[in-house]
């Protein structure tokens, strides 16, 4: 236990830096529950396994939402995240099983599940299969928005460029109407794609404490970049690149920042082009920056970019709450966290967004009357 964790502790000062930033702590108000806290048991935990018990260092490896927000801001470079996944390493207990399977063996029944969950009534969700159930009706996403956004003209710079798409988890299995637009859009811009056989990116895995396994998808994506010729890949799902952009397994440094160069968010590809905004635009729109996206959103820029003043509310520090293993773990506190969310996005009618997890957890909690989807939806 101590190896999983110990590789990740460093010497916290304690200066409290990341208390600001964590969306945990600050919807709960427990200071227990943030991360110089976890920090804190961490090392004890590697020091001296002993002195937390079992029961407790497994409860501990499920409160974190696992959104890197600590990490961000830590000016000692603390991994909270990596350390929580080292606790979960240790303690696979059946929240992670749950995880696991859900993220390896159930992708292929996600899209008829998704829809099957939204006509399972409340009244029925299980306090254990509830999160769970939600989640999957929050993937379907419903209909879908209308494209609002049609671009004037496609600039010069991708034309007759080789590049590979990888499209995610979710547009794979569930989204296809996201994958179809990002093809559109290449298309547009005279980008070729590569048939590239990608697998899942592994970061919920990773979050999860299923190293190895995740280990074993980021060698495979990179042989499929290696095959390929290493070319640029396109991306559109925030978690996906922050996951795509951590691999490490490379044959030397020098082709690790080849491939983190090679990472190519969709939404840069249409900075600086103009589009024709349709009447059916939403009146009050609101954007949600995902936490795995970091400071520089490329899609948040984007779209600030294109719509101007129609956009009306764009969330900052604030998660979605969606937390992976803690949203079994702990459902019950992921919901102050994605109250926080929507406080954040009070007037928008539709809200957009560019990472899967955040749509899905946004879809399956939205207000009455206000829509959710992937930015991509809005292009025709
Ligand atoms: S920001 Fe880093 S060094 Fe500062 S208290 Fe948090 S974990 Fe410790
Ligand atoms: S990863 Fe997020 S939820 Fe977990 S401790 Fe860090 S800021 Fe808090």
């Amino acid at each position: 236990m101590s190896e999983n964790i110990s590789q990740h502790v460093s010497h916290c000062i304690l200066c409290g830096k990341c208390l600001q930033a964590c969306p945990l702590l600050r919807a709960t108000g427990r200071e227990e529950l943030g991360p110089r806290s976890k920090s804190d048991l961490c090392r004890v935990l590697a020091e001296d396994p002993d002195k937390l018990s079992e029961t407790d260092a497994a409860k501990l490896a499920g409160l974190c939402l696992g959104c890197g927000r600590c990490r961000e801001v830590c000016p000692q470079g603390q991994d909270v995240p990596g350390l929580v996944a080292g606790l979960r390493a240790a303690h696979p207990g059946f929240k992670s099983w749950l995880w696991k399977t859900w993220l390896t063996r159930a992708r292929m029944l996600w899209s008829p599940s998704s829809k099957a969950a939204g006509l399972v009534p409340e009244l029925f969700h299980t306090e254990r299969l509830g999160p769970m159930l939600k989640m999957l009706a929050g993937m379907s996403g419903g209909p879908g928005l209308a494209p609002f956004m049609t671009p004037k003209s496609f600039p010069d710079t991708y034309r007759g460029e080789k590049l590979l798409l990888f499209a995610g988890c979710t547009a794979n299995f569930v989204q296809g109407r996201w994958l179809m637009a990002a093809l559109r859009l290449l298309d547009g811009l005279g980008a070729e794609v590569l048939p590239g056989d990608f697998t899942c990116c592994g970061s919920g895995l990773k979050g999860a404490g299923f190293a190895d396994r995740s280990a074993a998808m980021a060698e495979r994506n990179v042989a499929v970049w290696r095959e390929a010729g290493r070319p640029r890949i396109a991306v559109f799902c925030a978690t996906c690149l922050a996951g795509l952009r951590a691999y490490d397994c490379f044959e030397s440094d020098g082709e690790r920042s080849r491939w983190v160069d090679s990472l190519l968010p969709l939404s840069e590809t249409m900075r600086g082009m103009e589009f024709v905004i349709s009447d059916n635009v939403p009146e009050r729109l609101g954007y949600h920056h995902p936490c795995h996206a970091g400071a520089d959103d490329p899609d948040r820029d984007f779209l600030r970019e294109a719509l101007g003043d129609r956009l009306v509310a764009v969330t900052d520090k604030q998660c979605c709450g969606f937390g992976g293993v803690m949203r079994l773990a702990a459902p019950g506190l992921t919901e102050p966290v994605n109250r926080q969310c929507w406080e954040a996005l009070r007037g928008a009618d539709t809200v957009l967004s560019g990472c899967s997890a955040c749509l899905a957890q946004l879809s399956a909690t939205a207000p009455q009357g206000v829509a959710v989807g992937h930015w991509l939806e809005t292009i025709g």
